[in-house]
């Protein structure tokens, strides 16, 4: 391999050059304790800036085994690595001067939640790949190789040193960090076996401190359980911990406003994840096939069986295959529904600030009023204990004005000064008291799903396909834009980027007209399973960027690509 030296001679040759000699750069190059891999060299200096790799083998990194030897502790290293990593690569961007992007040193942003990404990769030997982006300095557009040989061997090595090797990093910083990640996987295997949906720590922090930012409120009200749902738990590291625990089933949240409702179904939806230590929201862990549920008017639905929720529409629209570039509130919201069960959810999560109102429920006048028969809505309260007892779904609603569904809940919790109450008891006794109309709806069968994907043959002639990302908002591919904006659980743009490969990746790969929407879905997932996301999102080289979806958001995505040919 071609050393460091010899990269130093090639800088040395092409400064001052125009600026494509760059491109002679590309390739790997032994560096003293790593390698350092030149991937993509940018094409000017004002367009995207270079993608570079850093290799630190397994023997020279030293990770224990222990440290990575099961999925849920590698993808906590791997975290805490790309964590240190762009800590020490922040004090340097831009440090190093030039035209455009010259000098950018950039690593994957990280947030609250802990992704797999491929900023950082460890193999089975504790191999550690970390990729991050440099904009290669030049002046106008001529090169200046100085300043890149600052980045690569002044700025760099030294960042490398500090935060990709064992010997550097603070093990009992190290430790703990694999120990909340053996905690929440505990946690984890316990929803199963205690049967619950969600378990919320005592303690825990749900709010965060402001609509911009995702870290903890300062001062918030500390979470604390009802006696009646505490559940204790024995954490291989943390000890006992006790908390609340939703049991599946129906679990209504009610309260006055401003009381800590939202927050705490938002902690909820984001339960599927783990959060890093210090977040207040450690040990809030829910189902990981949680599906937020919500009203998207206006979205794309193909050929979905919303026929459970909706009948005889007065235009004799077809709704076991319906179709809509333009769904009203409740379509869309059925839509949801049913693709969320197509996806394996196990858990419906529903506020109803956010809710198509006709969706939701049907009082009592209006029943009297508009007959079943004009009425084509099934509301989502007359199905909402079928979900449970035929398919095993449950769901937590918040339910702040409307007291109907205090009939069909398992549990009522009201939210009281953001601390929880167990009022199920009481609140059945005043439902008694108000029983409701006995207008019920017949059971509905199992929504169907067979939805072929056509090949579409000029995406696939097209040899220049752009797949781009506007944040966490949505995917661009060619010119057709995925609308996620209300795929809430999307938590890092990162994330989209991947959807969007996933998209082409299907795209080219797997649209066949023989397997269907699902099927693709599960095809994606497996890949990505078994291969990693690098080998599904990567082209000639693996990038970094790119941050996993759960496979509820790849049907999500597959869903509202309007693109896909049905
Ligand atoms: P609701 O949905 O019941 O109307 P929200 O969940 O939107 O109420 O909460 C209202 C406000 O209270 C928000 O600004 C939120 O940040 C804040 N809040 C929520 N939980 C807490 C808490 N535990 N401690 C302090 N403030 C909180
Ligand atoms: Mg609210």
């Amino acid at each position: 391999m071609k050393t460091s030296a010899d990269l130093r001679d090639l800088l040395n040759r092409i400064d001052h050059r125009g600026y494509p000699a760059y491109k002679d750069t590309r390739g790997s190059w032994q560096f003293d304790g790593y390698v350092l891999s030149i991937d993509h060299v940018q094409g000017d200096p004002f367009a995207a800036p270079s993608k570079v790799s850093i290799y630190v083998p397994g023997k020279l990194a030293g990770f224990p085994a222990e440290l990575y030897d099961l999925k849920h502790k590698r993808i906590a290293l791997q975290d805490y690595l790309i964590r240190q990593f762009s800590r020490q690569v922040q004090a340097y961007t831009f440090k190093a001067k030039g035209s455009g992007k010259s000098g950018l040193l950039s690593v994957s942003f990280c947030g609250q939640e802990i992704l797999e990404r491929t900023a950082c990769e460890i193999d089975l030997n504790g191999s550690v790949s970390v990729r991050m982006e440099i904009g290669f300095p030049a002046n106008g557009r001529t090169i200046n190789a100085r300043e890149l040989c600052r980045i690569l061997f002044e700025f760099l090595p030294g960042c490398v040193k500090k935060s990709l090797y064992y010997r550097s990093l603070d093990a009992k910083s190290l430790k703990k960090n694999r120990e909340l990640s053996e905690d929440q996987e505990f946690i984890r295997q316990e929803l199963t076996r205690l049967n619950l949906a969600a378990f919320v720590a005592n303690g825990s922090i749900l709010p965060r401190e402001s609509g911009i930012s995702d870290r903890p409120m300062k001062n918030a009200v500390p979470f604390v359980s009802p006696k009646s749902m505490a559940v204790t738990l024995k954490l291989p590291y943390h000890g006992e911990l006790t908390g609340m625990g939703i049991s599946n089933g129906i679990t209504l949240i009610v309260g006055g406003g401003y009381h800590g409702k939202s927050t705490l179904l938002k902690a909820l939806e984001l339960g599927v994840y783990n959060h890093i230590a210090g977040d207040g929201r450690e040990f809030v862990i829910t189902d990981g096939t949680a599906m937020k549920i919500r009203a998207e008017d206006g979205r794309s639905i193909k050929q979905v069986d919303i026929s459970m929720f909706i009948n005889n529409l007065p235009n004799q629209k077809d709704t076991v295959h319906f179709c809509t570039e333009d769904a009203s509130g409740s379509t869309s919201q059925a839509a949801n529904v049913v693709e969320a069960m197509e996806a394996q959810s196990r858990l419906l999560l529903i506020d109803e600030d956010t809710s198509a109102t006709n969706f939701m429920i049907r009082d009592e006048l209006m029943q009297r009023v508009v007959h079943r028969d004009s009425e084509p809505i099934t509301p989502f309260i007359d199905r909402i204990n079928e979900l449970f007892s035929s398919y095993g779904i449950s769901t937590i609603l918040v339910a702040g004005s409307s007291g109907s569904y205090f009939h069909k809940a398992d549990c009522i919790i009201q939210m009281d000064h953001y601390l929880p109450r167990d009022i199920t008891e009481a609140a059945r006794k005043e439902a008694d008291a108000f029983p409701l109309p006995q207008e019920s709806a017949e059971p509905s069968s199992k929504p169907s799903s067979a939805r072929f994907v056509k090949p579409d043959n000029a995406f696939r002639k097209n040899d220049r396909i752009k797949v781009k990302i506007q944040g966490k908002d949505s995917v661009l591919i060619n010119r057709e834009t995925i609308d996620l904006r209300y795929v809430e659980q999307l938590t890092d743009p990162e994330q989209l980027a991947a959807l969007g490969q996933l998209m082409k990746h299907a795209q080219l790969h797997l649209f066949d007209g023989k397997r269907t929407l699902g099927e693709t879905a599960e095809e994606l997932f497996k890949q990505l399973e078994q291969k990693g996301i690098s080998a599904v999102c990567g082209g000639s080289y693996i990038s970094s960027g790119f941050a996993l979806p759960r496979k509820q958001e790849i049907y999500a995505c597959l869903n509202r690509y309007r693109g896909i040919k049905l």
